[in-house]
């Protein structure tokens, strides 16, 4: 059997597959089972930031394989304070305390929890079109029916309400929130960037009636032109939720908490047996130290802007329009994307959908013009 017939075979089929085995990666290129070439639009949904196969960070990791894979968070480890370190230089002072998990629903399940436990209060304020997991927590508070619909009835106590609109917001917070929770960014729901003071007109509102901020970063962290998307708005969340990027691929998840919130979490409450563990933490931080001294943010900044504006010179009467920040990139279309999808990857290009009629570019933040300017002209053949 082939690569393909063998997963239909044996997978739940849970996704809409996409007809190509990939096998290998090098810089921001995958290549499939035949040999041909693609360039990464993707990223593996955002992770796989340093590109595939990157030198440094295999041996980093490779030597971390064979030092110490596991090790539980009953015990102290140098990888994961190495870890710890990197990351307190970058984050405000009142932001600095880890849960470690595996992936970006648990991020979320955790920040979830924490507000219950710290407010002692069940309402979440979600917004539609949110996006946060697929664990039941997580989805709870994802807005978009058709996940939860099959799995009803949901976590109670969350509300959705319409994302940058912050009359609705006024009108729903009260002493009853435990938690609002956003991205700064919307991602899968169509990458949709709020209006300048939004988060911080939600935070302050939050402060007013004893709730807690909790971003979720899952997706925009390290990919918006600076490390955390929160920078570009002015606000400190209370929680912040990171997984995707981090370890530019290996599976980790961080939510990450202010003291005074740490302090009031029950103790021995939550855990779980992979997070933190040395493997991740080499990895996680490997990237953040590259990414400093390596100006990334800047390099980010400087090609997205020049892929957002390529993009937008495209002429072409399918499209709706072009937004973004960074290399988180969204190309809204008045058709479905599905066609359009196909037909990039027929001409060596994998982007994503992200809902029905955006196209998402979330390429490798090493990405350079040239290999933008290579898809650019694949993307324009496609959209005809
Ligand atoms: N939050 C956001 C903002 C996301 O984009 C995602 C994944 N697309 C998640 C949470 C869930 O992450 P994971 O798939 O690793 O559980």
């Amino acid at each position: 059997m082939s690569i393909q017939e063998i997963e239909q075979q044996y997978v739940v089929p849970l996704y809409a597959k996409r007809d190509v085995a990939l096998v290998r990666g090098e810089g921001c290129w995958v290549f499939d089972e035949t040999g041909k070439k693609y360039l990464d639009f993707m990223s593996n949904y955002g992770p796989n930031i340093l590109g595939h196969g990157h030198k440094a960070f295999t041996e980093t990791v490779q030597k971390q394989l064979g030092t110490l894979i596991n090790c539980h968070q009953s015990f102290y480890n140098d990888q994961r304070a190495a870890m710890l370190e990197a990351y307190a230089s970058v984050l405000p002072k009142n932001l600095n305390r880890f849960f470690f998990s595996n992936s970006g629903t648990e991020t979320v399940e955790a920040a979830l929890k924490f507000a219950r436990a710290v407010t002692g209060r069940t309402q979440v304020i979600s917004t539609n079109r949110a996006y946060h997991g697929r664990t039941l927590g997580a989805l709870a508070a994802t807005g978009v029916d058709k996940y939860k619909d099959p799995y009803v009835p949901m976590l109670e106590g969350f509300v959705h309400i319409s994302y940058d609109n912050i009359e609705e917001m006024e009108s729903t917070i009260s002493e009853k929130t435990a938690a609002v929770i956003l991205e700064p960014i919307q991602g899968e729901g169509g990458i949709r960037i709020p209006e300048k003071n939004y988060l911080k007109q939600v935070k302050a509102l939050c402060e007013k009636h004893g709730a807690l901020l909790i971003l979720d970063e899952v997706q925009t962290g390290f990919r918006t032109g600076t490390i955390f998307g929160f920078e570009h708005f002015d606000v400190v969340p209370d929680i912040l939720c990171l997984s995707k990027a981090i370890a530019n691929g290996l599976p980790m998840g961080v939510t990450i908490v202010s003291p005074e919130v740490s302090e009031k979490i029950p103790k021995g409450t939550h855990g779980n047996t992979f997070g933190g563990n040395p493997l991740s933490c080499a990895a996680a931080a490997f990237v953040i130290n590259y990414f400093k001294e390596h100006k990334l943010a800047e390099h980010v900044a400087e090609v997205g802007e020049y892929f957002l504006q390529q993009l937008q010179a495209l002429e072409s009467p399918v499209i709706r329009e072009v937004r973004g920040k960074g290399l988180m990139i969204g190309l809204e279309l008045k058709d479905r994307v599905t066609k359009y999808l196909k037909k990039m990857q027929d001409a060596g290009i994998i982007a994503l959908p992200a809902g029905s009629t955006i196209i998402r570019f979330l390429p490798p933040l090493v990405i350079t013009k040239e290999e933008i300017n290579w898809g650019i002209a694949r993307v324009k053949d496609a959209l005809g």
